[in-house]
C-alpha cells in the first residue's frame, strides 16, 4: 500500500494575512522565495506564472509545524480553513469548500484534480468541444461527485453535511494533547475547494498556466 503524505491534512492554523486574496502583495523575501521555487505549491505541484497584476501568481507561504511552506491558495485554504477568501466582487467568503472523508487519495492530488476540473469546465463553457466535455465528467464523477456523495458526513468526528465550519471549529479549539495525535484523528479527512469562491482565481490560472494541458485537446 502506498505511504501518504499526511503533512496536508485540513487544518485550522492562524494567519498572517486576514483573508486569501489572488493579488496579495507578497514581500520582497517572500517573492525571492518563490521564485527559487519556481512558484510550485509544495502540496498539489501546481506551477503558477507570476504577472504584474498578481506577483504571486496565486501562492503565498505557510507556516505548518514551523516550517515554511509554498501553497497555492486552494492548498493554502485547506490549512487556514477558518480564514476566508475574498471573492471577485470583493466580499469575505468563509465557506468557501467542503470536507470529505477520503483516507486513500492525498490531499494534493485531490486540489490538483479538483482545480483541473473547474478550470477545464471554465474554457468548455466558451469553446464547446465534446471530448473534452468527457473528460472532465468523468473527473468530476471520480474525484468531486462520489467524494461528497459517499462521504456526507465525517462519520469519526460526527461532523454532519460537511460542515465545513464546524470541523474547523473543532480543529480550532483543540486540545494541544489531540493535535500530537492529529495524524490518526483528521488524517482522513480531505477539502474540496468551492468552485464559485475561488472562479476568479481559477480563470486567472486558466488564462496563465493551462495552455500546455488545453493543446492535448
Ligand atoms: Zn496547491
Amino acid at each position: 500500500m502506498a505511504v501518504l503524505n499526511n503533512l496536508f491534512i485540513p487544518r485550522a492554523l492562524s494567519s498572517h494575512t486576514e483573508v486569501a486574496a489572488l493579488n496579495y502583495l507578497p514581500t520582497q523575501s517572500e517573492y525571492k522565495a518563490m521564485i527559487m521555487l519556481d512558484f510550485t505549491c509544495q502540496c498539489c505541484g501546481f506551477v503558477g506564472v507570476s504577472k504584474k497584476e498578481v506577483p504571486s501568481a496565486g501562492l503565498e507561504f505557510v507556516d505548518i509545524n514551523e516550517k515554511l511552506t509554498l501553497l497555492c491558495i486552494m492548498c493554502a485554504q485547506a490549512q487556514l480553513l477558518t480564514r476566508p477568501v475574498l471573492s471577485s466582487q470583493n466580499s469575505k467568503q468563509f465557506n468557501h469548500g467542503k470536507l470529505v472523508y477520503c483516507p486513500d487519495i492525498e490531499q494534493g492530488k485531490i486540489i490538483s484534480v479538483v482545480r483541473d476540473i473547474y478550470a477545464l469546465s471554465l474554457y468548455q463553457r466558451k469553446n464547446k468541444n465534446p471530448q473534452l466535455k468527457l473528460y472532465i465528467d468523468e473527473l468530476r464523477n471520480s474525484y468531486i461527485d462520489v467524494l461528497t456523495d459517499r462521504c456526507s458526513n465525517i462519520p469519526l468526528l460526527k461532523i454532519k453535511n460537511n460542515d465545513l465550519e464546524g470541523y474547523a471549529a473543532l480543529y480550532k479549539f483543540s486540545p494541544s494533547s489531540f493535535l500530537k495525535h492529529e495524524k490518526n484523528i483528521f488524517g482522513g479527512i480531505r477539502y474540496i475547494p468551492d468552485d464559485v469562491v475561488f472562479s476568479h482565481v481559477i480563470k486567472y490560472w486558466l488564462n496563465t498556466s493551462y495552455h500546455a494541458v488545453l493543446t492535448a485537446f
